[in-house]
């Protein structure tokens, strides 16, 4: 079952395996090693999860790139399997959590709910993320390439400030949707619409800050959590944490709980910018910034 665990333990909640085929293929095992010897208590198994065939054939170069983006559906099972042997075999070393990146897109919420429904039993944890959004000649991938990203989402908005409004419009419908009693208690990397932000950046600054500030009230209300995935601060045109600096800062003052996540795909990502949120988290704290949490 699903459930909110400590906050006090070092722990990374959004990690990936050899389940992901855009990582290095590197067995999962590897990674919990280096998590284990990195001081991590806690750490959950964040696979992408398969995606409806409905995208795949809406998507241009379709299979090619779902077959890069996630696991096939029949490979579902032996992740949990995996998943759940490394658990007992190093339950006296760490506590894995045995869980999913589960895609929120759009329309397709019926799929996404089915697959929660037939294996929530088994899940322990999760993250849920919008990587997919309509534009030209079907859906994209928001964090592809930069020219896909210019190609078939600005172009096919007008505006970088009109990809980030739908967006975060997704965003929002994914807070309030009804996945069912396995929907993911966390939302992934709220800011990823930044990662080409030093190459194509809004003009205006405050681009979508009411409707950012209205979903951070909503995941309070559902008592949700923020992914504070540092992948960001490692991306050439990103260099910040998802989500933004502002954004943090406002989720705390609300009391939203914040996980650590490096969002590794590759084992030697475990644990990189563990510092940057400890120094951040020790930052609010002394801020004068009051939390509404405990
Ligand atoms: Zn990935
Ligand atoms: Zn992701």
């Amino acid at each position: 079952m699903l459930k909110s665990y400590p906050h006090a333990v070092h722990r990374d909640g959004h990690t990936h395996t050899e389940f992901c085929y855009h990582g290095s293929g590197e067995k999962a095992e590897l990674y919990v090693a280096q998590a284990i010897k990195s001081g991590f208590g806690m750490y959950s198994l964040t696979e992408h999860t398969p995606l409806p065939s409905q995208l795949s054939r809406q998507i241009p170069n379709g299979p090619e790139l779902i077959a890069e983006l996630a696991m096939p559906d029949h490979e579902l099972p032996q992740y949990l399997g995996m998943a759940e042997e490394l658990k007992a075999k190093y339950k006296s070393q760490i506590e894995l959590l045995v869980g999913l990146e589960v895609d929120y897109i759009p329309g397709m919420e019926s799929y996404t709910r089915q697959l929660l429904d037939n294996c929530g039993n088994r899940l322990e944890d999760g993250v849920l993320s919008v990587h997919f959004l309509p534009g030209k000649n079907g859906w994209r991938c928001v964090d592809y390439k930069p020219d896909d990203f210019k190609d078939g989402l600005i172009d096919y908005y007008g505006s970088v400030e009109k990809v980030y409004e739908a967006y975060y419009e997704a965003i929002e419908q994914s807070v309030e949707a009804d996945l069912g009693p396995n929907k993911p208690r966390r939302i992934g990397h709220l800011t990823l619409i930044h990662k080409y932000q030093d190459i194509y950046r809004p003009q205006d600054p405050d681009c979508c800050r009411d409707t950012i500030l209205r979903i951070l009230n909503k995941i309070k209300e559902r008592e949700m959590e923020l992914d504070f995935n540092v992948a960001g601060l490692f991306q050439p045109a990103c260099n910040e944490i998802y989500p933004s600096d502002w954004i943090l800062r406002e989720a705390y003052r609300l009391g939203i709980p914040m996980v650590y996540g490096s969002d590794s795909h590759r084992v030697e990502h475990v644990g990189r910018g563990y510092d940057a949120f400890q120094e951040t988290m020790r930052s609010l704290a002394g801020s004068g910034v009051k939390a509404a949490l405990e």
